[in-house]
């Protein structure tokens, strides 16, 4: 059934860039252009979130800092909103420019505000001119969407005071030692003696070797606990091209179906369905919710478990996806991972979806959501350890059989495709194979080589991959193993 040398006829192989429409095309060679012209390099910014233990005398400081951010940013805003709303109504060009606010002109007026009102000394003068800065952020984007005519836009509201307004430390004002990080300022007054905010910061992060470039204090106003949020520059390995691969299909039931290039080794990773554990204890908690009066005690009780038990779902899924794309590229001898064009497939998956119910569009927006932030964390781990992600468009990878790349297919199950040309796969794995071959076609494109020369990759992983007969290829899907498997909640 099988030829010998598994070769891909010459019509096959140009299905691979043929089922390409011109846009897509042209998105993929520019990625795969990344790996022979490698692009300047920037180092990595990440943000680390580190809970912090204030002593009472401490969140007495970063409320009464706090406090004062809130107060500058209500003054600039009204400030702002005032221009607006004498403004709104005038043509672009009519618009009185000279009296609008801008951050260069409020944060100019900070010195003066200063001596008038002493309390204002007590912040890092910084954190006064970054609240503006961000204020300043928030208008330049409401401003774009009334740009592009959209009426329901409003300006960006007033903080309130039950609630903690977030400090921005940027830059400077801060200093980490160790484990340790220290604020400046100057609360109460600047000549008298003060407690210091000094930190400790718990968890495997240390900053001793890091950039870090700006740090948040924030509040959760449920828990009323303290957190700081850091960005930090972490100076990343150089890429290099050891022209091994792995293409990966990225999905819901499988998260992971990868094939290898350098052993035509695949790889099925079940995603974990935390939420087949927790759908039907939120919806008996909803229901019970629903029984009650609105808003009454009992309400608020049944309430604030939903909201509990819905956060503990999102962080499992979250935390199950920082655990396994770490272990994918930690794992992969292959310098280049090939991953689908994810917006590519949004698009084409919402419109089949269209003469379906909203809620199986709602459900298909949340699962591509969620396989966006997975491709987002291998990127970035990547990246981290010298490796590249690229992505090119995975258009009809799970119709094509991935051995002949005919189109029809018999669908023997949700999960296998069986070919006329005798190939029984794992529809999953198919599809990143195809999309592996697509991925060396491309760079044959784009590097402008004969066929010969061009069919020397492809050739060498489909020796690999379907070397063995149908009926092991089938045995070897049965076999797959996943991570999922040892985990406390049943898939
Ligand atoms: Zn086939």
């Amino acid at each position: 059934m099988f030829a010998k040398d598994h070769r891909l006829t010459k019509r096959a192989y140009k299905t691979l860039i043929a089922d390409l429409p011109k846009d897509e095309l042209e998105k993929a060679l520019q990625q795969v252009q990344q790996i022979t012209k490698p692009t300047k390099k920037k180092p990595l910014q990440l943000t680390a979130k580190v809970k912090i233990h204030p002593t009472i005398e401490q969140k007495e400081i970063l409320w009464a800092l706090a406090e004062n951010c809130r107060l500058i940013h209500y003054f600039a805003n009204k400030e702002r909103k005032e221009w607006w709303d004498k403004n709104k109504h005038l043509p672009k060009k009519k618009q009185d420019k000279e009296s609008k606010p801008t951050y260069n002109k409020q944060s100019a007026e900070l010195p003066k505000l200063k001596e008038i009102y002493p309390r204002y000394q007590q912040n890092y003068s910084k954190t006064l001119q970054d609240t503006l800065k961000q204020l300043e952020a928030d208008y330049r984007s409401f401003y774009t969407l009334r740009d592009n005519g959209d009426e329901d836009a409003r300006p960006p509201g007033f903080k309130g005071k039950k609630y903690f307004t977030t400090i921005h430390y940027n830059q400077s004002g801060f200093k980490i030692q160790g484990n340790k990080i220290t604020f400046t300022h100057f609360y109460p007054t600047k000549e008298t003696k003060k407690v210091n905010l000094t930190f400790e910061m718990q968890g495997k992060f240390t900053f001793a070797n890091k950039k870090v470039k700006q740090v948040t204090i924030y509040q959760v106003h449920k828990t009323k606990e303290f957190f700081l949020s850091i960005i930090y520059e972490q100076t990343t390995p150089e890429y290099y091209n050891n022209d091994i691969y792995q293409a990966i299909d990225l999905g819901i039931n499988n998260l992971v179906a990868a094939v290898n290039s350098h052993e035509g080794k695949t790889i099925i990773i079940k995603n974990k369905r935390v939420d087949k554990y927790w759908q039907p204890k939120i919806e008996e908690v909803q229901k019970k919710r629903d029984h009650c009066i609105k808003y009454s005690n009992r309400w608020h009780w049944y309430n604030n478990k939903l909201s509990k038990m819905i956060a503990k779902q999102a962080n499992q899924r979250k935390d199950f996806q920082h655990k396994i794309s770490k272990q994918i590229v930690e794992n992969t001898k292959a310098n280049t991972i090939i991953i689908g064009d994810l917006n590519v497939k949004a698009m084409s998956k919402s419109k089949k979806n269209d003469k379906k119910n909203k809620k199986s569009l709602h459900r298909s927006m949340q699962n591509s959501g969620s396989i966006g932030r997975f491709a987002r964390f291998l990127t970035y781990k990547a990246e981290k350890v010298g490796k590249k992600v690229i992505r090119i468009s995975e258009r009809r990878t799970t119709k094509r059989c991935s051995y002949c790349m005919n189109k029809e297919n018999k669908l023997l199950s949700e999960r296998t495709i069986s070919c006329d040309c005798g190939l029984v796969i794992n529809r999953d794995t198919s599809s990143a194979a195809t999309l592996l071959q697509r991925f060396f076609a491309l760079l044959a494109v784009s590097q402008k080589k004969r066929l010969v020369v061009r069919q020397r990759l492809l050739k060498e992983f489909r020796e690999k991959f379907f070397s063995d007969t149908q009926s092991t290829i089938k045995r070897k899907f049965l076999q797959q193993w996943s991570w999922a498997d040892s985990q406390r909640i049943k898939s």
